[in-house]
């Protein structure tokens, strides 16, 4: 399947529109967040580990936009870019993509991949709609039947408030908020402890994958 690839522009402006969303995403739960912390942990909302992988992700696109930005700016041999929000360094590389980056097949194909790559990562962290799928065996630390799968985030949470893995470091211990995660690497791990099929957790990614299209 070849479809024309849009402009490396093109993937800017998507990111460009949609990264002042995440932050408005997250802002709900800042103000909703209790002064103390004694809320209970069953009282926690839904929706607090969704909230982490907005806050992941944009810290990545911050990262991934002063990187491409430098990349950019060495590779045109043009000083190094002043600081600036993620917002102004993406207009500064929109500038960028008229005077040297298109004209640069090396350079237009990084920076329209990378630009694709946050845009895309932005609008799964965006997709709040995205409905989990319930994966058959019983989470590995808690015995609950707690696991789903987050197809877009390619992550399976354990959503047993009180669920705790053996790591004292691990996020699920360390932070009331989050909840015990597999990333997609460890899935194959997941499924052999669980005897689920890892086919049934790349299914839903694939359902996930097709209706996205
Ligand atoms: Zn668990
Ligand atoms: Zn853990």
């Amino acid at each position: 399947m070849t479809v024309p690839s849009p402009s490396p522009a093109f993937w800017l402006g998507v990111l460009l529109r949609q990264f002042p969303e995440l932050n408005r995403e997250l802002a709900p739960s800042r103000t909703a967040r209790p002064a103390t912390d004694r809320t209970p942990r069953s009282g926690m909302p839904p929706s607090a580990p969704i909230r982490l992988f907005v806050s992941d992700t944009i810290r990545d696109i911050t990262d991934g936009v002063v990187e491409l930005e430098e990349a950019a700016c060495d590779r045109l041999r043009l000083p190094r870019p002043p600081r600036g929000t993620v917002e102004q360094r993406l207009l500064r590389l929109l500038a960028l993509t008229d005077r040297g980056i298109t004209t640069d097949p090396l350079l237009a194909d990084h920076v329209r991949a990378e630009a694709r790559r946050m845009a895309r990562r932005c609008a799964l962290a965006l997709g709040d709609a995205e409905t989990p799928v319930r994966v058959r065996g019983r989470c590995p630390h808690c015995d609950s039947v707690s696991l789903r799968v987050f197809p877009h985030r390619e992550t399976v949470l354990c959503i047993n408030p009180g669920c705790r893995c053996a790591t004292p470091s691990c996020a699920c211990t360390t932070d009331d908020r989050h909840r015990h995660a597999w990333p997609r690497d460890q899935w194959q791990q997941l499924t052999e402890k669980i005897t689920a099929d890892l086919a049934e957790l790349t299914a839903a990614q694939d359902d996930e994958e097709g209706s996205a299209r």
